[in-house]
């Protein structure tokens, strides 16, 4: 069953929490990291595999002709050899979905052999008088921070060593220091300008994704109270009702209503109010902590919670410990017909795997569990199977509000 992708209890967006602290270092808190990464790796594979196949495709079938050609014992031989798996491995994280977490490592690995190859070579077709392909080594700097879409501390990590190996293998081989030097810094120059540029992107990148994510959120999101909209409430319900059929699963509704609240707010403001709600829905929030309760706010001063398989007498013990803990916040009430405080009454609808009722006519049981609770007094919890209510068809939550 595949839920809302936030904490239904957060009342804060970590995406909003990330984007006000920044991310100068390119990195988010926690789980934020990994979501980021797997949805950039995601994004990133067309890219992917278009820079893979167009130059280091090529390269793999020039690698595997001149390891056949080699002597099996050339110094070069083990560098080639190591190539080959690599980019097949890397090609296969681009195609594999099950592979694709591997992309960032597999494709870093890949370049950065490549670029010692190359490095190596070039050194010493020049010392031998040949061309000079040490230009070869920005395309790779390019590829590892540019094309290949590598995040920039795999690209960082890549150039520096690159830049370590231009120096060392050029040593190695008796390059002069003078050409080494000079060439070098033309290296570290590529090398700089593609880390700025890639340092760039991924900065704009990771605000879009955090922004798009908000954005999303609060699409889903009660603006007062943060809890899951009646939108999000009637998505999921859907959902979870065709889950629990199927699975043979017990389904409770459950339906929480503030006592007394136009009074309320009648009496002292309705910015109190506001405030008092939020206040409730936190309290609601608290509670309701099993990963397969959905808490959302139904409308005005109703809240709404869906328990998914609730364990023995849950549907029973959480309303109860909802309706102490609001009376426990102690909010002054002196309109109320129930408390000196503010209280809520709460009904219940248990839905057994067997019931002929539709999720439609389990709503309407809870909300007649909830009209008694209000007739019997309010400030109390009214639990009813769904096959033991006897719901009239027709317009009852018309009649239920208009008798309170
Ligand atoms: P009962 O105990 O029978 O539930 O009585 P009640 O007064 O709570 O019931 P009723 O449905 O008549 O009134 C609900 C009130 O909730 C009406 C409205 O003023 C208030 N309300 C609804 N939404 C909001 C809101 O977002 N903010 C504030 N401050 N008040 C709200
Ligand atoms: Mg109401
Ligand atoms: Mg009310």
């Amino acid at each position: 069953m595949e839920r809302p992708a936030l904490d239904r209890a957060s009342l804060q967006s970590p995406y909003a929490d990330q984007l006000n602290q920044g991310f100068v270092r390119l990195r988010f808190n926690g789980l934020l990291e990994k979501e980021f990464r797997d949805f950039y790796v995601t994004q990133n594979l067309p890219r992917g595999r278009l820079a893979l196949l167009t130059a280091l495709g090529p390269l793999c079938v020039l690698a595997l002709i001149q390891f056949l050609a080699d002597e099996p014992n050339h110094p070069l031989t083990l560098w080639r050899v190591a190539l080959v798996p690599l980019i097949a491995a890397a090609l296969i994280t681009v195609y594999v979905p099950a592979a694709k977490r591997y992309y960032m490592g597999i494709a870093g690995t890949t370049v950065l052999l490549g670029g010692g190859l190359i490095t190596y070579f070039s050194h010493a077709e020049a010392l031998a008088g040949g061309a000079n392909l040490l230009a070869a080594q920005t395309l790779v700097v390019l590829f590892a921070c540019v094309f290949l879409g590598l995040l920039f501390d795999i690209a960082t990590a890549i150039g520096a060593a690159l830049l370590v190996w231009h120096f060392a293998a050029g040593s190695l081989l008796g390059v002069g220091w003078e050409d080494l030097s000079y060439s070098g810094a033309i290296l570290a120059t590529a090398v700089a300008a593609a880390l700025i540029t890639t340092y760039k992107l991924e900065h704009v990148l990771r605000t879009n994704f955090l922004e798009a994510r908000l954005l999303n959120s609060l699409a889903e999101r009660d603006g007062l109270t943060g809890l899951y909209n009646r939108r999000m409430f009637d998505d999921y319900a859907k959902r979870v009702w065709r889950q629990s059929r199927r699975e043979g699963q017990v389904l409770a509704v459950v339906m929480v209503d503030i006592d007394d609240f136009k009074v309320y707010n009648d009496l002292y403001g309705h910015q109190a109010g506001d405030d008092t709600l939020k206040k409730v829905a936190e309290t609601i929030g608290r509670c309701a902590k099993r990963p397969f309760d959905f808490t959302a706010r139904y409308g005005g001063e109703e809240f709404v919670l869906l328990l998914y398989g609730p364990p023995k007498d849950y549907a029973r013990s959480l309303p109860e410990q909802i309706r102490r803990d609001v009376m426990a916040l102690r909010i002054p009430h002196e309109g109320s017909r129930a408390a000196d405080v503010v209280t809520v009454s709460i009904g219940v609808a248990v839905a057994e795997p067997g019931t002929s009722r539709s999720l439609a006519g389990t709503l309407q049981v809870a909300d007649q569990a909830l009209y008694q609770a209000k007739q019997e007094g309010r400030n109390r919890v009214v639990v009813m199977t769904t096959d033991d209510a006897e719901v009239e068809t027709g317009n009852f939550r018309v009649r239920f509000r208009g008798s309170a």
